[in-house]
């Protein structure tokens, strides 16, 4: 836990796979402040609801800020920050439970903007704060305390989600190798739009998927993370809906769309093309 939190006293249970995204999130911030010659305070971490939201007060070493807001609300918070001041690296932080479900709706209007921000969703596929209900990626017919005859709702397929909603930038990545996933989340925060890192993070108290993501030899059990093939296609929004068909969890860049301008750079050109109005041009409007 950071020394400058040290009335917040939440810790993540053992082995629990947001620590691997907390480590990449550090090491991709590190690695953007080195390249802009920018100090870490010109980070803002804004997070969602449940143990995810949680990275914003268990992050180590020098702290960025923070902003922990209400439930499924990141995004907005987030257009509110970056809005107002489009120099900072703003980083929403939130799981599936926050940003799949209640937080759905604000994907697609920011999708349409080209929000200039970096959303790193930790799937665990399942409300590990709550006690383990179903969320909206937890698999068919599995038993929770919240579907004690199996879930009966399809699962959300949430790059197939992005991709529909028009996200310009999208990865999948894995808990177990911060290493790789900060080079996504760099690449997710270097790009000129909006951007999400979709993450595996397995919860090992309700829906431990660690063996299944890795695979097993032993026990006959083929991994579900597979790596993205370097050839794959990122500009082709057909290549990246076959790689997202081909199921399990793809490690990787799926889809990027650059052409687009991102939204802060649209209302630079609005302001650049118009008068900026003092408060008697205001007045004049109402002929007083
Ligand atoms: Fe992690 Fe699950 Fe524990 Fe939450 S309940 S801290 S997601 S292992
Ligand atoms: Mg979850």
């Amino acid at each position: 836990m950071s020394d400058k939190n040290p009335e917040y006293d939440f810790t993540w249970c053992p082995g629990c796979g947001d620590f691997g995204v907390r480590r990449a999130l550090e090491f991709a911030m590190e690695d953007l402040n080195i390249k802009t010659e920018r100090p870490m305070e010109s980070n803002v971490v804004v997070a969602g609801i449940g143990c995810s939201g949680n990275t914003v007060h268990l992050l180590e070493g020098e702290q960025p800020y923070g902003f922990h807001g209400i439930h499924g609300r990141s995004l907005p918070v987030a257009m509110g920050t970056k809005m107002s001041n489009p120099e900072l690296n703003v980083v929403v932080v939130a799981g599936d439970g926050d940003f799949l479900s209640i937080g759905m709706e604000h994907i697609g209007p920011q999708a349409a903007r080209n929000l200039n921000i970096t959303a790193i969703i930790m799937d665990n596929g399942v409300y590990g704060l709550t006690k383990g209900q179903a969320s909206p990626t937890t698999t068919q017919d599995t038993v929770t305390s919240s579907t004690p005859f199996g879930k009966q709702e399809s699962p959300v397929n949430p790059l197939d989600l992005y991709l529909t909603l028009g996200v310009s930038f999208i990865a999948s990545g894995y808990s177990v190798k911060p290493r790789d996933l900060a080079k996504l989340m760099l690449q997710g925060m270097e790009h000129p739009g909006f951007s999400i890192i979709h993450v595996a993070s397995p919860c090992t108290t309700y829906n431990d998927t660690f063996t299944q993501l890795k695979g097993s030899a032993k026990l006959g059990i083929q991994p579900t993370a597979w790596a993205i093939p370097s050839d794959h296609d990122t500009g082709s929004k057909s290549a990246a809906r076959g790689i997202i068909d081909e199921g399990g969890v793809p490690l990787g860049v799926v889809y990027e769309d650059t052409s687009r301008p991102s939204f802060d750079a649209v209302f630079d050109t609005i302001r650049g093309n118009n008068k900026q109005k003092d408060a008697s041009d205001l007045l004049a409007i109402f002929d007083l």
